[in-house]
């Protein structure tokens, strides 16, 4: 067996699911810019995923991509315990991979939503639990979970998805009290409606729709979720655990 990685590097990681677009490729570079080697992953987009590996690294920092579907379980304690356990100075773990597949309650298939609830909400159960694991040894630790405004007040067309979130709000606390004893923190951001490719497929009139229900009058940035993230990751943020920060504009207050 190799020793090549028995060692856990010094420098602390953070890993980043779904860090090949939008919210998630926004933490991964923030993170990189605040001193974390990256661990980030994708699940069908290898190409973006070196980019931004690409991208962190001509800023000067340090990256890794991996694929890895957050929902298969196996795979994901496999890399666990393969890139991660002895390899990697775990620090922080952000469950941001999510996907949608919105439609009407009455018209919604069963797999859509346990697609949905599978990549969601299980996909970071999975990654807490390994990740928790590895923390816990170490005594210290952030696990910050990309949540939502929807699973705070809910969304026509959103069932699935909005449970999801919601339940990832629960878990989130439950996780945060578990683990207090560790020193390690679990926190939920809870981003409005952010400019990504997952927004960029409303039509017009919805977009202007939610727009105009936004009290700041303008859907927000990834930059503006990873720098609430950078935050919750950082020793500025070593007493605040169990909580959600809304990101959305005043959306909900
Ligand atoms: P996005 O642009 O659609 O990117 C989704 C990311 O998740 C991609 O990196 C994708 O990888 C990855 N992913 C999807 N399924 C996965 C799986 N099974 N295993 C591992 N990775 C997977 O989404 P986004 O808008 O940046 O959203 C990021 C997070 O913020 C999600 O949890 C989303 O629910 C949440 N959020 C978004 C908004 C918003 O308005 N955009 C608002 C509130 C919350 P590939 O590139 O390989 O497909």
């Amino acid at each position: 067996m190799s020793t090549e990685h028995s060692t856990p590097t010094a420098t602390p990681t953070a890993l980043v699911t779904g860090g090949s677009r939008g919210i998630g490729r926004a933490i991964a570079q923030t993170l990189a810019r605040d001193g974390f080697q990256v661990f980030l992953t994708y699940v069908s987009r290898p190409t973006e995923a070196e980019q931004v590996v690409a991208e962190i690294k001509a800023a000067g920092g340090q990256a890794r991509a991996f694929a890895l579907d957050v929902s298969d379980s196996a795979a994901v304690s496999d890399f666990f315990a393969r890139e991660i356990k002895d390899s990697a100075n775990l620090a922080v773990l952000v469950n941001n991979a999510g996907i949608t597949k919105d439609g009407f309650l009455v018209r919604m298939k069963d797999e859509d939503f346990d697609q949905v609830i599978n990549v969601n909400l299980r996909g970071a159960f999975i990654c807490t639990r390994e990740a928790a694991k590895i923390m816990s040894k170490s005594r210290k630790g952030r696990i910050v979970n990309i949540s939502s405004v929807v699973g705070q007040i809910g969304n026509a067309s959103q069932v699935n998805y909005s449970s999801a979130k919601a339940a990832l709000l629960g878990l989130t606390k439950s996780c945060a009290k578990e683990l207090a004893a560790r020193q390690i923190t679990v926190n939920a951001v809870a981003p409005g409606f952010i400019e990504t490719d997952m927004t960029a497929i409303l039509s017009d009139d919805v977009r202007k729709g939610y727009e105009d229900s936004i009290p700041l009058k303008r859907m927000g940035t990834a930059q503006e979720v990873a720098e609430t993230v950078a935050f919750l990751a950082s020793d500025k943020a070593a007493y605040i655990t169990g909580q959600v920060l809304g990101v959305n504009g005043g959306m909900y207050c």
